[in-house]
């Protein structure tokens, strides 16, 4: 059975005589595990859908279940306890305490996390082990995304939204960060939905799928990733 599964999602936002749709019927299920990238043109509803599926928004009509959890209609107490509990969020701007080593910034997460995992493993799978003493501004942007994907994922969250994590990064750089997020989801069995334009994305995804205008226009399976499971 599906982690995600939503039905005919619909967000719209009404602006003085003009409405917007965010998101228009959108139906979708996300299997455990999964590995799931969202593309498409600025304003076609990819950030919408995560934060829907993330518990930071909610929609004007339609269903969104977590597991058997209701994310619509939930209460804040309730959404920001599946938040903490369950979601590791990356954005495109890193947020790192500036005070703090890569390892305090790290370790940070892990004393208000019910089951992390070891600081050092997690800096290890994303390629950071050399510069775990070092300050957030001694590192590249790449880095310092790099640590924001440990922080996310050091908790042990169920599920890794990442909204265009490659956002503020060139193209080279912007793929090692994506590879470190698809090493976390093999690795750790973490689902993942992440939004990016980098292209280096769609050899690394289980499934691309194209929003439009608020719809999902488009599906593509990666065969090489689905013949492994
Ligand atoms: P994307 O992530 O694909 O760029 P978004 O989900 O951010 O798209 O936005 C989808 C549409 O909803 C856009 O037309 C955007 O302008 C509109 N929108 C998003 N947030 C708001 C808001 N808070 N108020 C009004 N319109 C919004
Ligand atoms: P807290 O009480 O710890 O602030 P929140 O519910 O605000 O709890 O946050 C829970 C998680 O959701 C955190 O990982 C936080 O980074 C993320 N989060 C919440 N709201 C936003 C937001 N508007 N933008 C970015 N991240 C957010």
């Amino acid at each position: 059975s599906p982690v995600f599964r939503a039905r005919k999602l619909s967000k719209t936002y009404r602006m003085g005589e003009v409405e917007v749709h965010a998101l228009r019927d959108v139906d979708l299920d996300i299997i455990e595990g999964e590995f799931v990238v969202l593309l498409g043109p600025s304003g076609s509803g990819k950030s919408t859908l995560l934060n829907i599926l993330g518990g930071l928004d909610s929609p004007t009509s339609g269903d969104a279940q977590w597991r058997d959890h209701q994310l619509v209609g939930a209460g804040d107490a309730e959404l920001t306890r599946y938040r903490r509990e369950h979601v590791g969020f990356v954005f495109q701007f890193y947020n790192l305490i500036p005070s703090l080593t890569v390892l305090e910034n790290v370790q940070l997460v892990t004393e208000i996390a019910d089951r992390p995992l070891d600081p050092l493993e997690v800096l290890k799978l994303v390629g950071l082990e050399r510069r775990i003493d070092h300050f957030p501004s001694q590192l590249s942007g790449g880095e310092q995304q790099r640590v924001a994907v440990a922080r996310a994922i050091v908790k042990s969250p169920d599920v890794l939204l990442c909204d265009e994590p490659t956002g503020a990064l060139d193209y080279e750089t912007g793929k090692v960060v994506l590879a470190a997020i698809a090493r976390a989801n093999e690795q750790l069995g973490t689902t993942t939905i992440v939004i990016t334009h980098n292209a280096a994305i769609a050899g690394m995804a289980d499934r691309v799928l194209r929003l439009g205008g608020g719809r999902i226009v488009g599906e593509t399976r990666n065969p090489r990733r689905l013949s492994a499971e």
